[in-house]
């Protein structure tokens, strides 16, 4: 570490809390993959099962979603997404799969229910980045959480933001680097790009914290044909694992359709950065 960075981290008692040796992830790059929404049972356990035959170490979907509007969003019993049946179904599919699931939680008052419904990991979306009560709650259980980068996020209210799980005495934290704001110059060629790929805080983060980097090649790109190029270019980086949304027929998602990716394309994926 060169003195500059040192004295940051000195100035800010970094080192403490997120200096110390982190929580590793089971396998390295760790690949957690899976629809944006669970959209049925059969869906989600077919797709775990597909995803654990590849070699992809967790299963993600979205039970509780926060879409930009509640209403024009939502279609038939798929209210903001399935909300507790989903997570019931994602326990399903990680009992026949045998993968960990991860799930965003949306506040507070959920926790029990994660908790209880046996969701591996935890994913705090974008928009509770810096929902400290949910956060300093989050801090206090013993479970895995993926803490996502709001689209505004500096460096300082990442590491902030971890430092706030980390002190409630939960230290599996993981940041997820998903994308931030400053893509509107491509919407006039790429309508579904709402954000621009933060590649370059995966080798900032690395110098200033021992927290694992997730990269999200798919809320970062927003559009499918991208997502390929960003993973390994968030590997190359240095991430220490991706997230990625998949679905059995990508155009029909129920929520991200523009950056969900296939089977084969994910399988391509996996095979580059797993060898
Ligand atoms: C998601 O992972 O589906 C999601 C809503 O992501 P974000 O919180 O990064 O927008
Ligand atoms: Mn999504």
């Amino acid at each position: 570490m060169n003195d500059y960075i040192q004295s940051l981290v000195d100035a800010n008692k970094l080192d403490k809390v997120l200096k110390k040796d982190a929580w590793q992830f089971s396998s390295k790059p760790y690949i957690m993959s899976g629809p944006c929404s669970v959209e049925s049972e059969e869906m989600i356990v077919e797709w775990a099962l597909k995803m654990k035959s590849i070699g992809v170490d967790a299963l993600r979907g979205g039970a509780y979603k926060p879409c930009t509007y509640p209403i024009r969003d939502s279609i038939g019993n798929w209210k903001e997404g399935l909300r507790e049946q989903g997570l019931e179904f994602l326990r399903t599919a990680s009992k026949e799969s045998g993968l960990p699931i991860v799930s965003e939680i949306m506040a507070v008052d959920q926790i029990n229910e994660f908790s209880l419904d046996c969701i591996d990991i935890i994913q705090v979306g974008t928009r509770n980045f810096q929902n400290y009560s949910l956060l300093d709650e989050l801090g206090k259980l013993d479970i895995p959480i993926l803490l996502k980068r709001g689209t505004w996020g500096t460096i300082d209210e990442i590491l902030g933001a971890c430092e706030r799980i980390l002190v409630g005495g939960n230290e599996k934290v993981a940041i997820c680097l998903r994308g931030v704001v400053g893509a509107p110059s491509y919407r006039h060629v790429f309508p579904s790009i709402r954000w621009a790929p933060d590649i370059m805080m995966i080798p900032a983060l690395k110098e200033l914290c021992n927290i694992p980097v997730i990269y999200d090649p798919s809320h970062s790109t927003g559009y499918r044909n991208f997502v390929p190029a960003i993973s390994a270019a968030a590997i190359a980086a240095g991430a220490d694992g991706l997230i990625v949304e998949s679905h059995p027929n990508p155009e029909r998602s129920i929520s991200d359709a523009d950056q969900a990716i296939s089977f084969d394309s994910l399988k391509d994926i996996l095979i580059k950065i797993k060898k």
